[in-house]
């Protein structure tokens, strides 16, 4: 059985007040509740070590937003798997289509990115997703097939054990127009299947693949229950705590259901 993984991508937000702000009521609605998704908050570089202070002995987990592939030395600016560990985080966010776009990051700097945070213990979540004029002229299931051979390029299947994939249509982030269920099953289908042909059918059944790209409270369940998405990677509305805590609900109602 796959774990659902409900995932907060806080991007540029929230200094240290507002992470208080934030973790302390989640904290306090999640606590004691024994649930079935998994609860990840990926605050910035600046608020990791009070926010995995905050959430020290409870179920909700830490990740970053990006690490570099180097472990230390010369690169101004860069933060190291050993660093993200140092602060207790168990995720990392690798491949944003922002850290694509923004930062000229490509599939070979990614699948680098992937290999070193496994080295470390920490779980990627590795983004993909085609633009939009990509998906207009019928690209989508040939961008996604290059993106992910290239990210997941020369991991064994033991390292596979370890990584998530989110499948984040640009097209959708940040815009309000969030893929259809119909879409996001589909693209979703064709990863995993993908993922079957490189690796194994064992290791594609057990790939959780989250969905991103404008997840709400109102269009969470009908995404969360679609066969192949098993988790949410949330941008906009994991920054306001009952619209977190509402998605959060929704994907373990469609956990439950999944299970039965
Ligand atoms: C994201 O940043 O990964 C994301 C999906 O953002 P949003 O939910 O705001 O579209």
């Amino acid at each position: 059985m796959r774990k659902m993984i409900i995932a907060g991508n806080w991007k540029m937000n929230k200094d240290i007040k507002e992470t208080f702000d934030f973790l302390l009521p989640l904290k306090n609605n999640l606590i004691g509740q024994n649930l079935n998704v998994e609860v990840v908050v990926c605050p910035p570089f600046t608020s990791l070590f009070i926010a995995s202070d905050i959430l020290r002995e409870t179920n909700i987990k830490i990740g970053a937003q990006n690490m570099f592939y180097e472990v230390e030395g010369a690169y101004t600016g860069e933060i190291s798997p050993k660093m993200l560990k140092s602060v207790r985080c168990e995720y990392v966010i690798l491949g944003h289509s922002e850290r694509r776009r923004y930062f000229g990051e490509t599939d070979e700097i990614v699948n680098k990115k992937v290999k070193k945070a496994i080295e470390f213990g920490l779980k990627p979540i590795v983004c993909v997703g085609e633009t939009l004029e990509e998906r207009e002229s019928g690209e989508t299931f040939k961008v996604l097939e290059k993106q992910i051979k290239g990210v997941l390029e020369g991991l064994t299947y033991e390292q596979m054990r370890n990584v998530i994939i989110a499948y984040e249509p640009v097209w959708a982030i940040g815009t309000g127009r969030n893929a259809t269920p119909d879409q996001a099953q589909e693209a979703q289908r064709f990863i995993r299947e993908l993922v079957a042909g490189l690796f194994n059918d064992g290791i594609a059944q057990n790939l959780t693949i989250q969905y991103g790209g404008s997840v709400t409270p109102e269009n969470a369940y009908s995404l969360l229950s679609q066969p192949d998405v098993d988790g949410a990677l949330v941008g906009g509305a994991s920054l306001k705590v009952d619209a977190f805590l509402k998605i959060i609900k929704a994907g373990e109602t469609a956990s439950v259901e999944k299970k039965n």
